[in-house]
C-alpha cells in the first residue's frame, strides 16, 4: 500500500495546483478524485485568462481561439465586457486541458 505525505481531495484547478505546489516542495502527494476522468463532467466553459493559462502551463495545442474581446453574461442578464488581449483571451477544451495539466505536472503515481 502506498503511503502519502498529503492526500488532496478533488482534482479541480484548486486541488491540482495545491498538489503541484506541495510536490514541488518535496512532499509525496496523491490526488483523490471521485470521477474516473479528471475534468469530466465539464464544469467550465473553457474561457481562461492568460494568467491562469500561464500558471497551469496550458499547451498551445489546446487553445482553440484567442478572441480580442469577451462578454460575460450572468444568469440575471447583466453583462461585463472585457476588451483587449490578455484579459480573458483563451478558449480551450477545459476537461482536456485539466487532464493534460494533471498528467504533466503531478508526480508519477507509485503502486
Ligand atoms: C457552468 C460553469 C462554467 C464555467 N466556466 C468557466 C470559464 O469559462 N472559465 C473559468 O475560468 N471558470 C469557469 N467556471 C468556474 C470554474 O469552473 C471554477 O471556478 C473552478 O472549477 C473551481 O475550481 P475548484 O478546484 O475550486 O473546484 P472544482 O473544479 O469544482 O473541483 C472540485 C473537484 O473535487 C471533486 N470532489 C468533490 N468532492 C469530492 C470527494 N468527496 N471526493 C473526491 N473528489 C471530490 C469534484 O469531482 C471536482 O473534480 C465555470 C463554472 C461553471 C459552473
Amino acid at each position: 500500500m502506498r503511503t502519502l505525505d498529503v492526500a488532496v481531495v478533488g482534482a479541480g484547478p484548486a486541488g491540482l495546483y495545491a498538489a503541484l505546489l506541495l510536490a514541488e516542495e518535496g512532499f509525496d502527494v496523491g490526488v483523490l478524485e471521485e470521477h474516473s476522468v479528471v475534468g469530466v463532467p465539464a464544469h467550465c466553459t473553457g474561457v481562461i485568462s492568460d494568467e491562469v493559462s500561464d500558471l497551469f502551463k496550458v499547451p498551445d495545442s489546446l487553445v482553440l481561439n484567442r478572441p480580442s474581446a469577451c462578454a460575460l453574461v450572468s444568469p440575471s442578464g447583466r453583462t461585463v465586457r472585457i476588451d483587449g488581449g490578455g484579459c480573458a483571451s483563451r478558449f480551450c477544451n477545459s476537461p482536456t486541458a485539466l487532464t493534460a495539466c494533471s498528467e504533466r505536472r503531478l508526480p508519477e503515481s507509485r503502486s
